[in-house]
């Protein structure tokens, strides 16, 4: 597939040329990255731009913008989200809704409504979520780029699990206006390329200040990719207690992006974080906290495919009972219960407590360090039903988590492939509006390790 560096050079019968090639590889292809095919409409009147994949979650006008969830089949947004308005401004346009988990919230992309997405290099295996349709169809060759959204990782541990690069910006970077609420305070746009200079691209085009989202930093913008400098020799901090944690193939692949940076001139320092359990504690308290406020609005009144015909509770009780799966019923009961009366001080408080402990952590360690590695996930992508529980499957989060909590900018590249041909991913975690220090990092880790793909 043509990089997206390459495909902003075409002109616009290439272009054209290019969403009709795709168009038919996506109707051929059977990994689910997609949640529907592409009508004729889609490939040659909805803007004539390069085409990007974009997850189910971000609204472009006139699109049936479902969160992957039946309680919104059928829901047409009257509006572009901001990155949307950004990208077509670029030259860009959306192409493709990219099958995620629903609302969000899971790490497999196997909670779809629409059945699940299945990872191009083993289609026994998970592609990772939540945004698992797009690390799908940029790793199998069926979009230039994508977007996805990082909640708690969800756009670095698919991309992880696929062999692309995934990069979650600093919170209030980019633009939350238009993109479905799943965990407001932790909640970023990121993009999902097949490499560290298109990561830095597309980061550029959809970043900076929007009025229409007040939690968007106001600060003034800088591009960075004609900025990229893999040259610059960094201090770098691997974390030892999480690496103590991972699989012994990721552990393989840490040693040898430790060397690779060493060879390239950076300074390795070790470091220890906060104990995996309080981070996974903390960031469960506080998304389900707030998914429960932000879903309330699925009510068959204001949104939502209404049912239940004995009155408004029948209604309420109806509508969210058979609109909404299971994961995400049992975060919304999860988050209300920390945040009713009596219980509020003990959970919502404490998490709220223990982010702060975690964002101290972080910049202790960024006094010392520019950059920070660390495992993606415990695992290579996981075989579909590994998880016998939603906790065992919450345990896999373990690494991307503190980076939302803290709302670091982060990204996943691909360093090599495991004996069974899987890949496996690495993050660097940068400081907060740091990114040009992230990607001169990540572009100089990409060059040392040479991935093949
Ligand atoms: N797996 C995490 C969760 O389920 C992260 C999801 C995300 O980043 N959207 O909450």
């Amino acid at each position: 597939m043509i990089t997206l560096k390459e495909a902003l050079k075409l002109n616009s019968d290439d272009i054209k040329k290019l969403r009709e090639d795709l168009a038919l590889n996506i109707k051929q292809s059977n990994i689910g990255a997609y949640v529907e095919q592409l009508t004729n409409s889609d490939i040659t009147t909805s803007g004539e731009g390069v085409p990007i994949a974009i997850k189910d979650i971000i609204n472009v006008k006139e699109w049936n913008i479902t969160c992957c969830s039946n309680i919104l089949k059928g829901y047409i947004s009257p509006y572009d989200a901001t990155v949307i308005k950004n990208l077509r401004e670029a030259g860009l346009s959306p192409f493709g809704r990219a099958n995620m988990d629903e609302f969000a919230m899971g790490s497999s992309t196997d909670t779809s409504c629409y059945g699940k997405t299945l990872n191009p290099h083993n289609i026994n295996k998970t592609a990772g979520g939540s945004s698992g349709g797009s690390a799908a169809a940029v790793a199998g060759g069926i979009a230039v780029a994508a977007l996805g959204t990082d909640t708690g990782g969800s756009v670095r541990q698919p991309a992880a699990y696929c062999g692309v690069v995934g990069m979650k910006p600093t919170y209030g970077r980019v633009s939350r206006y238009g993109v479905t609420a799943y965990s407001s305070s932790l909640d970023q746009v990121g993009p999902v390329t097949q490499n560290v200079e298109d990561a830095a691209i597309l980061y550029d085009i959809i970043s900076g200040h929007d009025p229409l989202d007040s939690t968007s930093a106001n600060v003034d913008y800088e591009a960075i990719t004609p900025k990229l400098d893999a040259n610059k020799k960094l201090t770098i901090a691997v974390i030892d207690n999480f690496v103590d944690q991972a699989s012994p193939a990721i552990k393989k692949g840490f040693d040898k992006a430790v060397k690779a940076l060493e060879e390239a001139g950076h300074t390795i320092v070790h470091k220890n974080m906060l104990d995996t359990d309080k981070i996974l504690s903390s960031y469960y308290i506080v998304a389900t906290a707030e998914a429960s406020a932000n879903l309330s609005r699925y009510d068959g009144v204001r949104y939502g495919n209404r049912k239940g015909e004995g009155g408004l509770k029948d209604m309420y009780i109806q509508t969210k009972s058979q609109g909404f799966g299971d994961e995400v019923q049992k975060r919304i009961m999860l988050g209300s219960f920390v945040l009713s009366s009596g219980y509020y001080d003990a959970y919502y408080i404490k998490a709220q407590k223990v982010r702060h402990l975690i964002k101290d952590e972080y910049e202790a360690i960024f006094n010392q360090a520019d950059l920070i590695l660390s495992p993606v996930a415990p695992t290579t992508a996981p075989e579909f039903g590994t998880f016998k529980t939603s906790l065992e499957m919450y345990l896999s989060d373990i690494y991307t988590i503190s980076v939302n909590l803290a709302g670091l900018p982060a990204i996943s590249l691909p360093i090599e492939k495991d004996e069974d041909g899987m890949p496996v991913g690495l993050q660097l975690i940068g400081r907060a509006y740091d990114e040009q220090t992230l990607f001169n990092g990540a572009l100089s880790l990409e060059k040392s390790v040479n991935y093949k793909k």
